[in-house]
């Protein structure tokens, strides 16, 4: 299947939400995609709990994850974008599909992954900070894999100077930060939530993780 191009998003741009939905369909997403659904265009934002919400700086797609209770498996992993996403170059727009969120998907495929969420929703009593450090825990291998991943869909370069320079080491600290409050051990609960190698092959380098 040949991946959409440039012209391709151009037209989706311009259309309505049906020519919208075509391009998401006609995207290839690579082999082996957990996304069972894929991606779903929608016009207004409806976020269905549980989920998990996306709204960067640098993205305005929507990542929304459903899990089922009670043994943490998962039931269907959506990916919603909507019309602000189609404001973003091509590169940006296709770097943060498919490196981006097709990886969180791939990160909550690992019951490792999933087992880490859960215990952010069972710590009550420490959920905002929990839920924080989650987040920068999943969020920091997502980042670096757009990084590796610039060959194939480079982002402006004023983002991809945001995201090594600022985005990500700011991530870093508040890892540190939150795991020293939580008392727990972010090189163990990154270690975690990183997929199977060559992806997160980046993460395990800079920090020296097994
Ligand atoms: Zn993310």
């Amino acid at each position: 299947m040949a991946q959409v191009t440039e012209a391709d998003y151009k037209t989706a741009q311009q259309g309505d939400a049906k020519v919208r939905q075509d391009f998401l369909d006609a995207i290839d997403f690579g082999e082996n995609c957990p996304l069972k659904e894929r991606a779903e265009y929608q016009e207004e934002i409806k976020i269905a709990p549980p989920s998990i919400s996306e709204f960067g700086s640098l993205t305005i797609m929507k990542f929304s994850l459903r899990l089922l209770y009670p043994d943490w498996n998962i039931g269907e992993q959506h990916l919603y974008i909507y019309r602000t996403a189609f404001h973003l170059p091509f590169n940006n727009f296709m770097s943060f599909l498919l490196h981006h969120e097709v990886h969180h998907a791939r990160q909550n495929q690992k019951k490792d992954t999933r087992t880490f969420v859960a215990q952010m929703i069972l710590q009550t009593a420490e959920f905002a900070l929990f839920e924080n450090y989650r987040l920068v825990t999943t969020e920091v291998p997502a980042y670096l894999n757009q990084v590796v991943n610039q060959d194939e869909f480079p982002l402006a370069s004023s983002d991809l100077e945001l995201l090594t320079q600022k985005k990500v080491p700011k991530y870093e600290r508040k890892m540190r930060q939150l795991a020293e409050k939580l008392g727990r051990d972010w090189r163990a609960d990154l270690s975690r939530v990183l997929c199977p190698s060559p992806f997160d092959d980046v993460v395990r380098e800079r920090y020296n993780l097994e």
